[in-house]
């Protein structure tokens, strides 16, 4: 007698086989991972600090943890809707309520690496989008848009959050081009790989911040700090992204996985 064959025996069998591999779209936590820094009127949000609590010693002599403090923004990490005040009022807005359906979703990626490295201020707009899709084929609804950026391959804070005297200067989105992100094409979400969703001169824009403001009153969530995105296919991969269930949550940091089929 054997199993019958269905399509998780097969899933299993390809990546036993070396066709379908796991990436890890993770940035590496520790106390130096970069956190985004606000205007000094705001609340900052902290970075990881780690405390021992016995690494087999007199408080613990056969055990090894930790205890962790950090914002829930930190390192590559999750938005959920609440996190914004658009989405504050939406159902299911949580980290413990989202729908866990939509942790497990297609992904889009959109290659603006060599763009955002001769110009960091770039940003993707609906035109942008549409001649992907002539290419590539229309983004599905419930699909994850990545917007890959080579920005994980900056070493250090400094490179990483590119601050100057008016700001960070880093990529993101055209509010268009989210507007048609959320409701002409209804994907799950944004990702990126800078510290968060919106370009680092996204304050000035208006609606001011808008991958927070548009996304999240949508509905739609974020992912943040992601890297090698430059191992994804522009379709095919299958993203695993799942935040803490924490009640009441804004997000989380969180393990990023894609499935993707070998070329
Ligand atoms: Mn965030």
């Amino acid at each position: 007698m054997t199993a019958p064959v269905t399509v998780l025996s097969l899933l299993v069998e390809e990546m036993n086989r070396g066709r379908i591999t796991v990436v890890d779209l993770t940035q590496p936590l520790s106390p130096e991972t970069p956190v985004i820094e606000l205007p000094s009127m705001f609340a900052q949000s902290p970075g990881l600090s780690v405390e021992v609590i016995s690494n087999y010693d007199d408080n613990g002599p056969a055990w090894y943890w930790n205890t962790l403090t950090l914002g829930e923004h930190t390192g590559t990490h999750f938005d959920a809707p609440v996190h914004w005040i658009t989405g504050k009022d939406r159902a299911n807005n949580t980290t413990d309520t989202i729908p866990v359906r939509q942790f497990v979703s297609p992904a889009c990626v959109i290659d603006a690496s060599k763009e955002a490295g001769q110009y960091p201020d770039y940003i993707l707009t609906r035109e942008h989008v549409q001649a992907w899709e002539g290419v590539h084929g229309k983004i599905p609804a419930g699909a994850w848009l990545l917007l890959r950026t080579d920005w994980c391959k900056r070493e250090g804070k400094e490179a990483f959050l590119n601050a100057s005297e008016d700001g960070p200067h880093s990529p993101g989105f055209h509010p268009d081009c989210l507007r048609f992100l959320a409701h002409e094409r209804d994907v799950v979400g944004v990702g990126v790989e800078t510290v968060g969703t919106d370009a680092g001169q996204a304050g000035g824009f208006d609606p001011a911040f808008p991958a927070h403001n548009i996304m999240h009153g949508a509905g739609k969530l974020g992912l943040a700090s992601l890297c090698n995105l430059d191992k994804l296919p522009p379709t095919g991969a299958v993203i695993l992204a799942a935040p803490l269930k924490i009640v009441k949550g804004s997000g989380s940091p969180l393990r990023v996985l894609a499935l993707v089929p070998a070329a």
